[in-house]
């Protein structure tokens, strides 16, 4: 498909296959893929070995000036770079994604993943994923979509990842982070996740990654008039 320089952003709740979908769309489209759950992981991370997040979610203020010296990119393969240490691997542990919600709900830590964004966004061509792409940071992306799925898909996702990776999760625990995520995303103050009124909604409950594909063809071809 030639499809124009546009932004494609996809939003949606936690563990809706959004990456994967992402990934695939990009490929396809030949865009460029950027997770922005990613930054706001690896923030967690570095709070978490400064030792500026307490057990309690509590934020040590100093982060906002430490923050200045972080440098995270992402690699040629899409993987997260700490400076130059690879931690692809270490944001996606339960350790991560239970405090990831609490810090990204904190308004200079937005600012300061949107700075990133807003620069990996100015030449067009990509496809970011995360929770407020459609709402806050590019709000005029010329294609929005929305995703959900249930809950029980959704933490079943989850747990075959961590599986995936050798972590040993009890799926108890999976849907609560889940949820919790949801809810402190969705309720937070700055930039809270929800559906953008002109975003397109997949419910991907019951689809494999080739319908999803046919799906957001369909999509583009209808919006951009594209055979
Ligand atoms: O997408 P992923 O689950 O890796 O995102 C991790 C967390 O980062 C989310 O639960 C949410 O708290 C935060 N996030 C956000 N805004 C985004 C992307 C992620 O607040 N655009």
């Amino acid at each position: 498909m030639n499809v124009p320089n546009i932004i494609i952003a996809i939003d949606g709740y936690s563990s809706t296959g959004k990456s994967t979908f992402a990934k695939l769309l990009a490929r396809k489209l030949g865009f460029l893929y950027l997770d922005s759950g990613a930054l706001y992981r690896g923030v967690t991370l570095f709070a978490q070995e400064d030792r500026l997040i307490s057990k309690l979610n509590i934020v040590d203020p100093a982060l906002k000036t430490e923050l200045q010296g972080l440098r995270l990119r992402f690699g040629e393969d899409g993987r997260l770079f700490m400076g130059d240490r690879c931690i692809e691997k270490q944001i996606r542990t339960m350790e991560v994604s239970s405090q990831v919600s609490p810090i990204a709900a904190v308004p200079y830590v937005r600012e300061w993943v949107d700075e990133q964004l807003h620069e990996y966004g100015r030449k067009g061509r990509i496809v970011m994923d995360g929770r407020d792409i459609g709402t806050a940071v590019f709000p005029n992306a010329q294609l929005k979509i929305f995703m959900t799925a249930s809950e029980q898909v959704r933490a079943q996702r989850r747990y075959d990842e961590l599986k995936a990776k050798g972590e040993e999760p009890l799926l108890e625990e999976v849907v609560r982070n889940l949820r919790e995520r949801d809810y402190i995303d969705s309720h937070r103050e700055t930039a809270p996740l929800r559906r953008a009124d002109d975003a397109f909604e997949l419910d991907n409950s019951e689809m494999g990654f080739s319908e999803e594909l046919a799906w957001a063809q369909g999509v583009i071809q209808g919006k951009f008039g594209i055979l």
